[in-house]
């Protein structure tokens, strides 16, 4: 028969390596597994939080990748035999492959903060992976009261969407201002810096200068967080601060989705990988991409998961037809919005290299957005992350 490609994930990297594939050898038997019916992007959810786009046009199905002849399955992949080549799911099905697509995201690791657990998350929403805890943030800052307190725990490097927690940040504040304008938002930050800091804090003062306040660790205090109560609202950092928050968005420390250290892909948290093609440098015949991977220099964002797709895509592709590849080209964008109108955006083109004596993607041609930029050129870049969003999503879905 023809041969099998299973992809294990349908989200930005997952399920771009599906359409490809199949678009470009439609013999070839393609399989999809993914835990849920439809796929809420991460990506403009903080857009979502802030009244600026709804849930709707953030979530998408998987109809056209279906109709491109890929078989969809809709169920949770428990187990991987890496010797006999054959993914289990918890529906009992076992799928036989001859190349392996793993693209599972990220898994929360709840416990790196004390007090908080899966079942905190129904309290303190962490909206890290998007659907129904994005839903249960926004409805919670729509219960609040004008004057309530908003806490906002960053995580620790590294973790999916490096801008992610600071365009939260702008949203939510742009959320109070036109809401609730005598609310407040403290960001409590393990970490000294974070992504696009520059613009963002120029950001954060130009327009919600009287709602947020920015702890970030430094060498007197931590921000680490020690200690969290779902049930009172209390949160507590390792420098001694408390405060009660009306509603707590806590994101933990994360890690590659669970099927990929099943599979064996893992070293540590995350699954290294080969440069030029996203192969798992741990198990043969098994591909990781997207947040789950190790990428070096290239941050877990939805444009990278999509990026590294093609060449996952093009080296199957290759490797089944015995024919010849080609040097991958990686490429990233991340785009922030501060408030509407105002956007920033940080990015670079990515090559196999070396980094500290290994193999490793390295970072060339980047940019970043910086503080005193023009209005102009701010409302062009928050444009321009629109049109980034319709296309990559018809690049994912199909
Ligand atoms: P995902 O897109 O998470 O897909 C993984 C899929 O695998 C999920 O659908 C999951 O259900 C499924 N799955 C996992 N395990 C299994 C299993 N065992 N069996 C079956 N199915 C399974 N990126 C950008 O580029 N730009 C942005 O502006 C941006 N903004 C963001 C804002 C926020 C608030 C957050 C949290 C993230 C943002 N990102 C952004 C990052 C982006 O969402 C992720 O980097 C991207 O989705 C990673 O793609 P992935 O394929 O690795 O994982």
């Amino acid at each position: 028969g023809s041969a099998k490609v299973v992809v294990v994930g349908g989200g930005a990297g997952g399920a771009t390596v599906a359409n490809k594939i199949k678009a470009a050898a439609p013999n070839l038997d393609v399989t999809l597994v993914e835990a849920n019916p439809a796929f809420t992007t991460c990506f403009f959810s903080n857009l979502y939080l802030g009244g600026l786009v709804s849930f709707d046009d953030i979530t998408h199905d998987y109809k056209n990748i279906s109709d491109l002849g890929v078989k969809v399955v809709h169920d949770w992949a428990e187990d991987v035999d890496t010797a006999a080549k054959v993914v289990k799911l918890k529906g009992g099905t076992q799928l036989p492959y001859d190349r392996l697509v793993l693209s599972p995201g990220i898994e929360l690791k709840y416990d790196s903060v004390p007090g908080y657990s899966k079942e905190a998350a129904e309290l303190m929403p962490h909206a890290w992976q998007a659907g129904a805890q994005t839903k249960l943030l926004k409805a919670k800052l729509e219960a609040m009261d004008d004057g309530g307190l908003v806490v906002l725990a960053a995580p620790p490097n590294p973790y999916r969407c490096p801008p992610g927690p600071y365009e939260r940040m702008c949203m939510i504040a742009h959320y109070l201002k036109t809401a609730k304008p005598k609310s407040k938002l403290i960001l409590f930050d393990p970490k000294t810096k974070f992504s696009k800091q520059g613009a963002f804090m120029e950001g954060f003062k130009a327009h919600y200068a009287d709602i947020i306040e920015v702890n970030l660790t430094d060498e007197i205090d931590s921000y680490a967080l020690t200690r969290v109560d779902p049930k009172t609202g209390e949160i507590e950092t390792a420098s001694g601060r408390k405060e009660k928050a009306d509603v707590a968005n806590i994101v933990p420390a994360q890690r590659a989705g669970l099927i990929a250290h099943r599979a064996g892909c893992a070293e540590g948290d995350w699954c290294p990988t080969n440069p030029e093609n996203m192969s798992s440098t741990k198990v043969e015949n098994v591909y990781v991409l997207g947040d789950a991977s190790v990428a070096t220099e290239m941050p877990k964002s939805a444009f990278s998961a999509n990026s590294q797709a093609k060449v996952v895509a093009a080296d199957i592709l290759a490797e089944l037809a015995e024919k010849k590849k080609f040097p991958p080209r990686f490429r990233n964008t991340c785009w922030s919005a501060i408030a509407p109108k105002d956007g920033i955006k940080v990015g670079a083109n990515y090559t196999p290299g070396e980094k500290e004596g290994k193999p490793a993607l390295v970072a060339k041609d980047s940019f970043v957005s910086k503080p005193g930029e023009p209005v102009g050129l701010r409302e062009e870049t928050f444009t321009e992350s629109f049109g980034w969003y319709s296309g990559i999503v018809s690049d994912i879905f199909a």
